[in-house]
């Protein structure tokens, strides 16, 4: 936006030396078109009209170089402009790019949370309501994780293995007891490979 304004700073400028070249010129024809007539006889008379003649061709190279000087500022100017025009339209095609990336991740996540959801509901529908509630208690507690894996004799919930004393209750328990991990106090789930 900067390289814009400059840009038609520099036009106007432009414009205005054009106009000062121009303006320097239709004089000094004026005055021509008096000597060349012979309307003017005294010879001051003509000796000044031929210096303001011969100044005026000096002030017009003058402005004339001014002009030129501009324009050259200008086409700079201009070069910087399309620069970054193609700039913004390559880091604009980016952005569209990461947008439309971003919205397909969103659509996507949406669908894989509504299906989750879905299968949620129906295994939730399946387990004991007093054990859902502990559960829900427990997760919202325990930073999302209600019930945890007891692996190779270690809760995965809060890492720490158990206990001797511990894992011999859990050996003794029946398989339909819900098992607590003293430590975290999550629901603990046995499985084939709990190390019991
Ligand atoms: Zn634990």
């Amino acid at each position: 936006m900067a390289a814009q304004t400059e840009e038609s700073d520099c036009g106007r400028e432009q414009t205005k030396a054009e106009q000062d070249v121009d303006q320097v010129r239709r004089r000094a024809a004026r005055d021509q078109q008096r000597l060349d007539s012979g309307a003017v006889t005294s010879p001051k008379d003509l000796e000044n009209l031929q210096r303001e003649i011969t100044s005026l061709a000096k002030r017009q190279g003058d402005l004339e170089d001014v002009v030129l000087e501009v324009m050259e500022r200008r086409e700079s100017v201009q070069e910087r402009v399309g620069e970054l025009t193609g700039r913004v339209a390559s880091v604009q095609e980016r952005i569209d790019d990461a947008t439309g990336r971003r919205d397909a991740a969103v659509g996507e996540i949406d669908g894989e949370a509504a299906s989750v959801t879905k299968e949620r509901g129906v295994i939730a529908a399946t387990v004991p309501a007093d054990l859902l509630r502990l559960y829900d208690k427990l997760r919202e507690q325990q930073g999302g994780v209600g019930a945890a894996k007891l692996h190779q004799r270690t809760c995965q919930g809060c890492r720490q293995e158990l206990a001797i004393t511990e894992l011999a209750e859990v050996r003794s328990a029946a398989p339909d007891t819900v098992l607590r991990c003293e430590n975290c106090h999550r629901i603990l789930v046995r499985t084939a490979d709990s190390g019991l």
